[in-house]
């Protein structure tokens, strides 16, 4: 019998134990995940205080006696004149006779070259045919050269006696018949009725001194009187929208930027509409010229011009060409001309080349006026176009 008692008592205490151990365990899977330390102390009523962080003392750091710890920076009363003083750039009137040595220093093959020929005692075929080489050689183009070696071959035949001075007007005139004394050169920049600003858009291959000539243009604008925006959309370029900043900075103009690679077309929109909240003359937008693909280039040129448009026409787009790249500049001309309704083209990096009858040949593809010459690097070297000046410094003294 109590065999039999201590083995119930036994099962008993078992069943109690297994029972316990099965509950607990059950108890410990329902427990909620601990909960994360917050980053922000809680400010609500109950809230623990959280333990301090242990503060590092001076002593603690170990510093040698000499070392004291650093004032904080006293706070300036009024906030310092960083921005450069603004420049005054040079009047544009007279311009091109400064920088018509440079250009006829680097012309002389062309003019001197001519009149050097046409003065020669025996105007002959071989003579006639240097003629020739030397237009074709500075870029004039097939089709305008042989009408200038016709004209010029008729006129010193009914010239009789050549003297320098006879050659020179000769050749003078005919230059500059060539060049074109009847387009419509000037720059659309004003306000129009409606008190809107003139909106300029600047297009071209990268490397051709599209963003310089942006820069100087607005300089010349503000020589003139005009107030400027400047709209960075050439966003694909590293460094473009810094270096017209820079550029708008020097003469007081405001220049619209969006991030690196954003969309060209969202920040000439930009540009427009802060000039038109602005109440400026002009907006110039720098555009991107990349030529990796003619559609690629077709898509976003016509993008940004469309988009430009929704505030209102776009007054002028210049075609920004570097001469020293004579045929490629042509081809370059002629895919831009099928994007948009360039009109005006400026000429860069002439003072770099013998080569001034690329004006002569882009005008004939194209059917627009060279508007602007650029002649050097300086910030002031960008020129209004003037024929008779031209044709001077081709021909030189
Ligand atoms: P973008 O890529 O077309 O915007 O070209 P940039 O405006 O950056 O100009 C490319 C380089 O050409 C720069 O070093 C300019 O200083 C230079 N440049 C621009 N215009 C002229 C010019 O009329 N004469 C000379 N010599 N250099 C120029």
């Amino acid at each position: 019998m109590e065999t039999l008692i201590l083995v119930v008592v036994i099962a008993v205490v078992a069943i109690g134990l297994a029972g316990y151990f099965v509950v607990g365990s059950r108890r410990r899977s329902v427990t909620p995940p601990p909960t994360r330390t917050p980053v922000e102390p809680s400010v609500g009523e109950d809230a623990q205080p959280l333990p301090e962080a242990p503060s590092r003392t001076v002593d603690t750091l170990d510093l040698p006696e000499t070392v004291e710890a650093p004032e904080a920076p006293a706070v300036p009363e009024t906030v310092p004149e960083t921005l450069p003083p603004l420049e005054v750039p040079e009047p544009t009137a007279g311009r091109l006779v400064r920088l018509r040595a440079r250009l006829a220093r680097s012309q002389t093959t062309l003019g001197k070259g001519l009149l050097a020929l046409l003065a020669r005692e025996h105007l002959d075929e071989d003579t006639w045919e240097e003629i020739e080489d030397t237009l074709l050689t500075a870029d004039v183009g097939v089709q305008p050269t042989q009408e200038l070696v016709e004209r010029l071959r008729t006129r010193v035949k009914v010239l009789g006696t050549r003297t320098p001075a006879d050659l020179r007007a000769l050749l003078h005139e005919e230059l500059l018949a060539l060049v074109g004394t009847e387009y419509d050169r000037s720059l659309t920049t004003t306000k129009a009725a409606d008190g809107s600003p003139g909106v300029l858009m600047v297009v071209g291959v990268n490397g051709t001194g599209k963003t310089t000539t942006t820069g100087k243009l607005a300089r010349v604008l503000v020589a003139d009187g005009h107030s400027v925006v400047l709209g960075a959309a050439d966003t694909f370029r590293a460094a473009a929208a810094d270096q017209l900043q820079t550029w708008g900075e020097r003469v007081g103009a405001r220049t619209v930027r969006g991030p690196e690679g954003g969309d060209p077309a969202s920040v000439a929109f930009d540009a427009v509409k802060e000039g038109i909240a602005e109440g400026v003359d002009t907006v110039l937008i720098d555009t991107a010229g990349r030529l990796h693909t003619k559609t690629g280039l077709m898509d976003e040129l016509g993008k940004v011009k469309r988009v430009v448009e929704k505030h209102g026409p776009v007054d002028e787009v210049l075609l920004v060409l570097d001469a020293t790249t004579g045929q490629n500049g042509l081809v370059q001309a002629r895919v831009f001309a099928e994007v948009v309704n360039i009109t005006g083209i400026v000429l860069t990096k002439l003072d770099g080349t013998a080569k001034g009858g690329i004006v002569v040949a882009v005008q004939r593809e194209l059917g627009v006026p060279v508007k602007l010459i650029g002649l050097g690097e300086g910030p002031d070297d960008l020129a209004p176009f003037e024929p008779s000046a031209f044709v001077d410094a081709l021909i030189g003294d």
